[in-house]
């Protein structure tokens, strides 16, 4: 019977796995080790005895009281705090779904590794943050890597069989999110609430506003440089409104093979559940007669500059992707909070770079676990200073 983790459980992709792990048996096909959530305590506590899980574990430690009375009497056990998640991570497992939000997801993930099973990796911060260092742990491992992006999962997918030296080109779509023909005037003035509601996608809620902001395509072109090797000048954003199309990859004979699937993460999560086979999936079947038009257009660099500044990050490698990642959850948590504009998150990412940059701190070429957490709290604190700056200048 195949042994499975689900960290992040409570999340958009846990719940989605979770769903897909229940339809093809739950507890009578997998033996699930363990499951990890953060505030959602009733679901973590229900999810677990559903797929009677070794352990259950939250992140944090004044959770632990009421995760333990919502398990009285399972038999499961409960857990609390990062160090259990981590710990949590080291009972071996089969395959592991890596679905925590941010760079959080980082630890558990090259701890799963070590066992030389399949990683599915939803979290890209961890690809952004210490992309050579994961890829480096599951070769010393033995592991599988399996992306569940949905981008990158379309990626894998029209590689396979193919000539990876025959790639010309790699495109990964964006929807464009919701203020995709907005002014910059009328972005100055957007909302939390009017960020979050994604046009295609249900997501969590930090993510749909990544997608707003094409922070999130920003971390993607990181992650697609990281995980499939291609040279910064290989990948291409393109915006296809219809989220049909979820990327391409064009080779030297001017062939292209496109990705299409419905706007469902249980495609990707069902792909790295049952690969290298296929297996039934219980999402929308497209029908391209109704859809009638797809359609594709140039993303504008004016209005989305995370894009741009992913592609200096493309180009550093080194720390600056940890940076730039820990300087980007910053700025959305102020946002989030009311203390930013949406377009500002853009303005203290660049100036946080800019900052460490000054400092020479960016530059270091093969980084370890430890330069890669330093890096990650020296840029929280930097953006802090830099949201900091920003609110007595406007
Ligand atoms: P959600 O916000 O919906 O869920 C995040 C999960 O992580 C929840 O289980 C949450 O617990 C838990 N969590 C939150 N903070 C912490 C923390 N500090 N330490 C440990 N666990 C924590 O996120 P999504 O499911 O949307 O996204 C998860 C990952 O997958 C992200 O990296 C995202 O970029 C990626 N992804 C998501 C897609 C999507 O469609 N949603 C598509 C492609 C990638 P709780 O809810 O109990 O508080």
């Amino acid at each position: 019977m195949r042994s499975v983790s689900v960290f992040g459980a409570t999340g958009s992709i846990g719940e989605s796995t979770f769903d897909l792990l229940m339809r093809e048996g739950g507890p009578r096909a997998f033996r699930c080790v363990a499951l990890t959530g953060a505030r959602n305590i009733k679901r973590l506590a229900e999810m677990a005895q559903a797929l009677q899980a070794e352990i259950a574990v939250t992140a944090h430690e004044e959770c632990l009281a009421d995760l333990r009375d919502a398990l009285a009497g399972t038999g499961i056990k409960a857990a609390a705090g990062q160090a259990a998640i981590a710990e949590a991570a080291d009972r071996p497992a089969d395959w592991v779904m890596s679905a925590i939000v941010g760079a959080a997801g980082l630890v558990p993930g090259l701890r799963a590794l070590r066992h030389g099973g399949t990683l599915a990796l939803a979290n890209k911060e961890s690809l952004v943050t210490a992309g050579p260092l994961l890829l480096a742990t599951a070769r010393q491992y033995g592991a599988t890597l399996l992306p569940v992006d949905s981008e990158h999962s379309a990626v894998f997918q029209a590689l396979t069989g193919e000539d990876r030296s025959a790639v010309e080109r790699v495109i990964i779509t964006a929807s464009g999110g919701p203020f995709r023909d907005f002014t910059r005037e009328q972005m100055a003035a957007i909302t939390p609430a009017e960020a979050v509601a994604h046009p295609n996608w249900s997501m969590g809620a930090r993510i749909s506003i990544d997608s707003a902001s094409m922070f999130n395509k920003a971390l993607e072109l990181i992650e697609t440089r990281e995980f499939f090797g291609f040279a910064p000048d290989q990948i291409e954003v393109l915006v296809h409104p219809q989220s049909v199309v979820h990327a391409l990859v064009g080779f030297c004979d001017g062939g292209i093979m496109a990705h299409l699937g419905p706007a469902d993460m249980r495609h990707a999560i069902g792909f790295a559940l049952h690969w290298p086979r296929r297996g039934a999936v219980p999402v929308e079947r497209i029908d391209l007669a109704q859809i009638a038009q797809l359609s594709f257009e140039k993303p504008d660099p004016e209005r989305f500059p995370a894009l741009r500044l992913a592609r200096d990050v493309m180009a550093a490698r080194g720390l600056s992707g940890a940076a730039f990642n820990a300087a980007k959850e910053i700025a959305l948590d102020h946002f989030i909070g009311g203390n930013l504009p949406f377009l500002a998150m853009s303005e203290v990412v660049e100036e946080t770079l800019a900052r460490l940059s000054r400092q020479n701190s960016l530059g270091i070429a093969v980084c370890t676990l430890e330069e890669v957490l330093s890096m990650d709290h020296l840029a929280r604190k930097a953006a802090t200073e830099a949201v900091k700056s920003w609110q007595q200048g406007n």
